[in-house]
Order: C-alpha cells, then sequence, then structure tokens
C-alpha cells in the first residue's frame, strides 16, 4: 500500500517525457525567490534567470512585512528581521489612531532577504543562470542570449520594469507610483511606524516614518517623481530628521493585479502582475500567499501548471477585493480627516486585532468590535 502511494508520488512530480517537472523562473527579486524556494521544496527542478550578478540590488523597498509572510518565508525572514512592532500609528488631521495588529509586524532588511532566499534556493539544488532572458513563449521555450531551455512551467517574476510579458499580453500594464525611502540617524528614538495622511504631501496616497533601531526610514509614494524630493524634505524639516544615510526607491503598484496572469504554462507573478496589496503597495504578502497556495495543490495531485493558474487566479480576486476598499479610502482624498474623526470618536479599540494583510476584512472586524463594544 505505502509502495503505491510513493509512486503515485513520485508519478505527480515527474512530466510526461518521464523527468523530474522543469521551471524556468525569470527574476530574481522576491517574487521569483519565493516562488523558486516553494517549487524546490516541492520537488521541482528550478532554473532561474537573473539579469544582475547579484540579487537584491538594487533595493527600493521598505521592508515591512506581517507574521503570516515570516511564516510562510522562514529562516530567510527570521534571519533579516531588524526590528518588529505590535501594531502602527495613523497619523492624520493633527491627530493620531493606533492599530493594534494581529500576531507582529517585521521590519525586514530586504537585500539581506534576498541574499539569504538564494542561499537556501542553492541548497536545495537551485540552478542559477546570471543572464537576461531575450523571449519566452507560451509553450515553456526560454531564450537567454545563446543559450535556450524548455520548462515545463515558466514564472515570470520580471518586476514591473521588465517587458516579456508584453509579447504574451499578459500582466500588469497600469501606471504604478513613485516610491523613495530614505534612512536617516535615529536621533528621535523613533521605535514604531507612523502612517502619515496628509495631502499636501503625498496626493492619494501617504507617507511613513520607521524607527528601526539606529535608523529611522521615511518614505512616501507619488504619481508625480518630481514631488519626491521636495516632499522629502518638509518630511525632514517636519520630524526634524537628520544626518541622511542613504535613499533609493522604485515602482509603487497599487494593481488591481492584470486580468491574464497565464498564457500556455507561462505564469506572470510579483509586480509584472500587480500582484500587490492596494492599500499599500505592498508585493511579499500576495507572492507568499500565491507561491505556498500552488505548491500545497501540486502536493494534494493537481497538475502544476493548473495548481498555479489556480492560486494566481485565488490571489488575484482578493487583492481586487481590496483595490475596491482602497479606492473608497485613499480615492475619497480625506483619509487625514477620518483619521481624525476616528481618533476623536475614541474607535482605537475598534481597531484591535486588525489583520496587517486582509486589509478588506478591516471595515468588518472594526464593526465587529465596536458592535461587541457597546452591547
Ligand atoms: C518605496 C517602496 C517601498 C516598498 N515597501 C514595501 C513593504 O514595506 N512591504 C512590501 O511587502 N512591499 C513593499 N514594496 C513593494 C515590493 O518591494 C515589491 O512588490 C517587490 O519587491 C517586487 O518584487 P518582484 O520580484 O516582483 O520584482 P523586482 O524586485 O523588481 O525583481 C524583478 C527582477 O527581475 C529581473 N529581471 C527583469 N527582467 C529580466 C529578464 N528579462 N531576464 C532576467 N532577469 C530579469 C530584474 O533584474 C529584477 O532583479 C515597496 C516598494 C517600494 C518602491
Amino acid at each position: 500500500m505505502r509502495l503505491v502511494i510513493y509512486v503515485k508520488l513520485y508519478l505527480k512530480k515527474v512530466s510526461s517525457r518521464g523527468q523530474r517537472l522543469r521551471a524556468a523562473v525569470i527574476g530574481g527579486g522576491f517574487a521569483g525567490l519565493i516562488f523558486s524556494l516553494k517549487l524546490l521544496k516541492a520537488g521541482v527542478s528550478v532554473t532561474l534567470y537573473e539579469e544582475h550578478g547579484r540579487v537584491g540590488y538594487p533595493p527600493h523597498c521598505t521592508g515591512i512585512v506581517s507574521e503570516r509572510v515570516m511564516q510562510i518565508v522562514g529562516r530567510p525572514a527570521w534571519e533579516s528581521a531588524v526590528s518588529s512592532y505590535e501594531g502602527l500609528r495613523l497619523v492624520g488631521g493633527g491627530r493620531s489612531l493606533w492599530v493594534d495588529v494581529k500576531g507582529r509586524i517585521y521590519k525586514l532588511e530586504r537585500t539581506r532577504l534576498e541574499e539569504l532566499m538564494l542561499e537556501e534556493a542553492f541548497s536545495l539544488g537551485l540552478r542559477f543562470e546570471g543572464r537576461r532572458v531575450t523571449s519566452i513563449s507560451r509553450e515553456g521555450r526560454v531564450e537567454a542570449g545563446s543559450s535556450s531551455g524548455k520548462f515545463d512551467i515558466v514564472v515570470l517574476a520580471e518586476g514591473y520594469g521588465g517587458s516579456l510579458r508584453k509579447d504574451l499580453s499578459i500582466g500588469f500594464s497600469g501606471a504604478p507610483l513613485r516610491g523613495i525611502n530614505a534612512e536617516y540617524s535615529n536621533h528621535l528614538g523613533l521605535k514604531e511606524i507612523q502612517v502619515i495622511f496628509d495631502e499636501k504631501l503625498a496626493p492619494g496616497f501617504f507617507s511613513w516614518l520607521v524607527g528601526a533601531g539606529d535608523v529611522v526610514i521615511a518614505g512616501l509614494a507619488s504619481p508625480r517623481p518630481e514631488l519626491l524630493g521636495p516632499s522629502l524634505r518638509v518630511l525632514e524639516a517636519l520630524f526634524g530628521l537628520r544626518e541622511r544615510r542613504r535613499a533609493y526607491g522604485g515602482p509603487v503598484i497599487l494593481g488591481p493585479p492584470a486580468r491574464e496572469l497565464s498564457a500556455g504554462v507561462v505564469h506572470v507573478v510579483g509586480d509584472a502582475g500587480g500582484m500587490n496589496k492596494p492599500l499599500t503597495g505592498g508585493g511579499l504578502y500576495p507572492n507568499s500567499l500565491a507561491a505556498e497556495l500552488a505548491v500545497r495543490l501540486y502536493e494534494r495531485g493537481v497538475e502544476l501548471n493548473e495548481a498555479m493558474s489556480r492560486a494566481l487566479e485565488w490571489v488575484a480576486s482578493k487583492l481586487r477585493k481590496q483595490y475596491l476598499l482602497s479606492r473608497l479610502l485613499l480615492g475619497s482624498r480625506s483619509m487625514g480627516a477620518l483619521v481624525a474623526l476616528a481618533s476623536m470618536l475614541g474607535w482605537e479599540k475598534a481597531l484591535r486585532g486588525v489583520d496587517y494583510d486582509e486589509h478588506e476584512k478591516i471595515p468588518l472586524k472594526a464593526l465587529r468590535n465596536l458592535t461587541s463594544l457597546s452591547s
């Protein structure tokens, strides 16, 4: 009986050609690395193509994630965590409101995270091709300069800036915001995350301060890149930020996820698919979730290509619901006033145990908390 189960499991892990299933992952950013790791752990042979010699460069992300992401990513996440928080403070209209989250929130050192993920992937047998992929086909052919190969699935994690997805008419094609982070010495002794809603600083979005050990990270995003520098200087003056150490940034994608995420055996993930939380642009949670779900389906017997499509569609539909809520809140451009009103009404109690990732559930959770408080 046990032998039959082993044979069935083995057969699931081989392609119709009788070999181990082969995946090509294009892009060694977070999305490419988390899919690589999960596929390798499920016994799939993975070749990762990355045009840069190293992963995690250039840095662009603040690295704020929920405890759920830490658990899905595992050791590389725990080893790259530099701070953790019980919640975050919303600031607006001259007042502030504390949001207490389920579990904790973590600040990761992003370059370190990616390096550790790559290290773990190597230990699981990853093949790394430090070259740029020049073309892909729906059937799984990948060309990178003079070398080419045929794969059972292709995970296209080329980031917002890549262009391979256009040839297959899949993936995200919307316009991102531009985001910037600057690190200063932590003279303030700030130990929390503050999310600042000020329409003059970041119209239709927000700016943030993150106290992490001896640095404070100040950041903001805007559809108008020319406003980032001047707004950063206003933040510096407002909060007395001094001794800037470095600044970095990139596209902040608010979605919604692309309508088409798969074509043939190619599946687009990460920023290239618009797989981001629409309220914050966070990309680490949706892709961790999708990678874990795809592999779980595969391990339960769903064919790998089908498992990828189903997992991506499931996560994308969740993000589409979040998109509606985020448009309602950020699009109203009155978040500052809402924060001030909620603070005056003492609604802090309604924002206890909030799920940092599942934004669409926050209003319901707040209502439930308010109802139980008044009964
Ligand atoms: C200012 C800022 C703050 C952010 N803060 C957070 C945060 O706190 N929490 C969070 O969860 N998210 C955050 N994000 C979002 C997060 O950084 C992104 O969603 C995530 O890094 C995207 O990862 P990715 O792998 O999809 O793309 P990328 O990181 O862009 O990686 C794509 C990779 O593909 C490679 N590539 C592209 N084309 C090819 C090719 N043809 N051949 C080979 N290689 C190729 C590129 O070199 C690159 O390494 C933030 C973003 C910004 C800009």
